[in-house]
């Protein structure tokens, strides 16, 4: 059986453009719209000759009252099936108080965490990648989903995890 592969984050980060990119085509969807990813979709997925399942996750309803505990709900079933945790975070807008939400269920999870600081275009917001060392889950991989910039240094990292 492939070892999975839980991608999670807050809405908007690029959760499924990341997903996109790493499967090679474009077919989980992407939307401006938060929460726009009604339901995990799982995903085959290869690098390097190892092929591993992709669990993208979404499907969060926008509730004023409890969107932080929807996403840690949402968030949880699927690293509640994973080896591994893509755990994707907005470089650009830094750690939110959501992602601090996200922070706390994955370690009482434990499962391994690769931390993807992504929107990181270009060099110029490198630093914004470094920031996120602070959430305490080492080295944050900076990445740009849409261009692909980053994503190869991240599947080394991610093989290295399973
Ligand atoms: P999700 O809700 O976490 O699945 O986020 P999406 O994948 O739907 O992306 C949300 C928005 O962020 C879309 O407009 C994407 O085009 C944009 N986006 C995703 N990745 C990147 C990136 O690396 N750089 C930039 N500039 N925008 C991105
Ligand atoms: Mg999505």
């Amino acid at each position: 059986v492939a070892p999975v592969l839980a991608v999670v984050g807050r809405p908007n980060v690029g959760k499924s453009t990341l997903v996109n990119r790493i499967i090679g085509r474009r077919e989980a969807v992407v939307e401006d719209v938060p929460g726009v990813t009604r339901d995990r979709v799982s995903y085959e997925a290869e690098w390097s000759g190892v092929d591993f399942t992709l669990v993208d996750t979404g499907g969060w309803e926008v509730d004023a009252k409890g969107i932080d505990r929807m996403v840690a709900d949402q968030a949880e079933r699927a690293v509640d099936v994973a080896d591994a945790v893509l755990f994707v975070v907005d470089a650009t807008v830094g750690a939110t108080a959501t992602d601090e939400a996200v922070v706390k269920m994955l370690r009482r999870k434990g499962k391994p965490v690769i931390l993807v600081a992504n929107k990181v275009d270009g060099p110029s917001t490198e630093a914004d990648a470094a920031a996120l060392w602070s959430l305490g889950f080492g080295q944050p991989w900076p990445v740009s989903s849409l261009h692909g910039r980053g994503t190869g240094d991240l599947l080394d990292a991610v093989l290295d995890e399973l």
